[in-house]
């Protein structure tokens, strides 16, 4: 599949992957429909997330429709229409359990996608924790309409809630 990629050095280019599996019980594979470009991709970018992986598939604010779920997952099936969110997490640590989801303990908790795990800029994506990090698209809600859920509308109203 076709994904956007990070090399380091402030270089981003398409590459071909092959498609993601699922690796955990609570995986799932999202084949992406729309997705957003944030402000953190150009940091990503300007080479100022060191914890950026080079080789990654940046993205981390998309759409699109569940293609497979591990066993362990119970919010979503396949062909459900999801949302997913910037911030995937465990729900348990000290740091869920909190509501600092952003600081989850997990390997793939908080800012993974896109950045430490392959994202949405891609035709597919393995979405980690996705109880937690899959949103269901209600009907009559357009890609559009949903898109923006997943980072910059939650991160917006996050931000004015602890101001
Ligand atoms: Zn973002
Ligand atoms: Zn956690």
């Amino acid at each position: 599949m076709r994904a956007y990629s990070y090399y380091g050095g402030g270089e981003l280019r398409l590459a071909d992957k092959p498609g993601p599996e699922i690796k955990e019980p609570g995986d799932a594979i999202v084949r992406v429909t729309l997705a957003s470009i944030c402000t953190s991709d150009l940091h990503i970018e300007h080479g100022s997330v060191p914890r950026a992986v080079p080789g990654v598939t940046i993205g981390h604010e998309m759409v699109g429709v569940v293609e497979a779920v591990g066993g362990g997952v119970t919010k979503v099936r396949p062909g459900e229409r999801v949302t997913v969110n910037v911030e995937t997490y465990c729900g348990e640590c000290f740091f869920c359990r909190h509501g600092w989801v952003n600081n989850c303990t997990d390997p793939d908790g908080g800012w993974a996608l896109g950045c430490r795990i392959d994202g949405g800029l891609a035709e597919y994506v393995r979405v980690p924790h996705a109880d937690t990090g899959l949103d269901i698209i209600p009907e009559g809600v357009t890609d559009e309409q949903a898109l923006l859920t997943g980072d910059i509308l939650a991160t917006g109203y996050w931000a004015a809630t602890i101001s």
